[in-house]
């Protein structure tokens, strides 16, 4: 165990401070007419002072981590813990701090509001700790050294064991700042608070926990030095709203939450890592990312413009041409990406439509098809049970569709039939576009007594397989034999591999039930959850 004198290190009017005390604190009673505050008696859930030692959730959160209470100060976010070092130790004028550059602001604003000399040691190549060039710039009046790690805005974590030598070497206290420990691949450092008294571990609900509206940082040392915290905060610097809240979202699965942003984190760098205009993707142990860009403070603009927020780092010391990106939900990632890969922001819902129009001697058709969109403004192709069997497609497939077709009913349903397939394959080709970020296959179970069931594969490839079976020569104003040359042609026209096979008794329902299928395999086929760079082949190509 280090040999240190915590109390020596702190300004003598604080060792020698009378704190705030409340009658609460004073006679520990916990039922009775509470006449001591000034409170409004009417009960309404937050007509008393918290409790100002926030015993429950600091129990809790001792469980959580695995840390005694004694050893914690819980405050209004790490800011206020940052500020308490200051104000605990050292004297403003006279005494000084460290801490290395770039980092996170706060440490030199604190120093600033409390009259403290800041020192700021560059980090080494590749933001690698600066461990001798620390120790040297301080002093006898160097009272405290920040290491944010991982460090905000570099994202990297630096090695336990470097920390430790700072710890070893420096006789300060050592302040480590571990507001973004949970998304690290390194340890954290609370686990060497008993053999080191001179270590401060700061961390935060704020970040991977979910609750930074909530204000609440959480501070992790040797107990004199909580002693000295709880002594120089504001009597109730937490209030009870904050804790009731926190003590429910800390019941949640947060690991499930991290493990999310992980893997968005690791999703991020891949994709960011391939676009042009990306320099460099550093490696981050936080829940951002700091990325070196051509051009930082256009793209921050071009960013801007697409409503996406990000800190533009540029001018910090060590970064520049650097933007830090959070990482958030994949969505709002995708759109990250859209934008610095050069495609315009509204690319990412771009709509998947078309529309095609085809006229021959016997027929005139009009498709549209939205991908993307929901309904239609009219089925007619004069053909009653197309119409109804095309608006199976409309309702079942959740796409956008309309289709008119004037064709030579006089002469027979081929024409039109043959016709209205083609186009609508075309339309549905044209739609999807170069399918990247498709599911790419469909497929449908049989549906209602009529067993459908349409296979569906948007590869490229042109296969056409039917097994069905009509009884009747015409269903409703279409002959059934139409409906596989129908298949057949809107197969051919979408580029696609379609197997259809259906059985039942009544051919209504059997030729209903295909055109469900086929809507219900064409609705997974096309569906595209999220922006994705990636073509649906293991090929590369489709
Ligand atoms: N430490 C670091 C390294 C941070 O980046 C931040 C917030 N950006 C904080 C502390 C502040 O956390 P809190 O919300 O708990 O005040």
């Amino acid at each position: 165990m280090k040999q240190i004198d915590i109390y020596s290190l702190a300004r003598e009017n604080i060792r020698n401070l009378a704190p705030y005390s409340t009658a609460r604190d004073e006679c520990q009673m916990k039922i009775g007419a509470f006449l001591d505050a000034n409170e409004n008696p009417i009960g309404n859930g937050y007509n008393r002072y918290p409790d100002p030692r926030q015993t429950e959730l600091k129990s809790l959160i001792s469980r959580i981590k695995g840390i005694p209470v004694k050893n914690m100060f819980i405050g209004n976010g790490s800011d206020e813990a940052i500020d308490l070092c200051f104000r605990v130790f050292c004297e403003p004028g006279q005494d000084n701090a460290v801490n290395i550059a770039p980092t996170y602001g706060m440490y030199k604003v604190a120093a600033d509001i409390n009259n403290v000399q800041m020192r700021q040691v560059p980090l080494g190549e590749d933001f690698s700790l600066p461990v001798e060039a620390l120790l040297a710039a301080c002093d006898d009046k160097t009272k405290l050294m920040f290491v944010c790690s991982p460090n905000n805005p570099t994202g990297n974590a630096f090695p336990v064991a470097q920390i430790l030598t700072l710890a070893e070497r420096f006789d300060g206290m050592l302040v480590v700042d571990e507001a973004y420990i949970d998304f690290s691949s390194e340890r954290s450092l609370t686990g060497y608070l008993a053999e080191y008294p001179n270590l401060i571990v700061l961390q935060t609900l704020s970040k991977a926990y979910g609750m930074a509206a909530l204000r609440l940082g959480l501070a992790f040392g040797d107990p004199r030095t909580m002693g000295m915290f709880a002594n120089v905060k504001y009597p109730y610097n937490v209030s009870l709203a904050a804790m009731e809240k926190a003590m429910g979202l800390l019941r949640r699965d947060v690991a499930a939450e991290v493990s999310v942003i992980k893997s968005e984190r690791i999703r991020m760098a891949e994709a960011l890592s391939k676009l042009p205009r990306v320099r460099k993707v550093w490696p981050s142990d936080a829940n951002f990312l700091l990325v070196e860009v051509d051009d930082a403070r256009g793209l921050y603009n071009e960013l801007l413009d697409a409503q996406v927020i990000v800190r533009d780092r540029s001018k910090v010391q060590g970064c520049a041409g650097c933007l830090r990106i959070t990482v958030g939900t994949s969505a709002e990632n995708d759109k990250v990406l859209a934008v610095i890969g050069g495609l315009k922001p509204e690319s990412v819902v771009e709509r998947r439509a078309a529309q095609v129009v085809r006229k021959t001697r016997e027929t005139e058709i009009e498709v549209y098809v939205d991908l993307d969109g929901k309904g239609t403004d009219g089925i007619d192709t004069g053909l009653k049970f197309l119409d109804h069997m095309l608006d199976q497609i409309v309702h079942h497939s959740g796409i956008y569709l309309t289709v008119k077709a004037v064709g030579d009913l006089e002469v027979d349903e081929h024409h039109t039939m043959e016709d209205v397939a083609i186009t609508l394959g075309e339309a549905l080709k044209k739609a999807l576009g170069d399918k990247r970020g498709i599911e790419r296959y469909g497929f449908v179970l049989p549906m209602d007594e009529a067993q459908a069931m349409v296979l569906m594969d948007l590869g490229g490839r042109i296969e056409f397989v039917w097994d069905v079976e009509f009884k009747r020569e015409y269903v409703g104003d279409v002959p059934t034999e139409m409906f596989k040359h129908f298949f057949r042609s809107l197969g051919a026209a979408m580029n696609c591999n379609l197997h259809i096979s259906a059985k039942g008794d009544n051919d209504h329902h059997i030729a209903e039930g295909i055109f469900k299928a086929f809507a219900r395999a064409l609705k997974t086929a096309v569906r595209r959850e999220q922006f994705s760079y990636s073509l649906p082949s293991s090929k590369g190509v489709l």
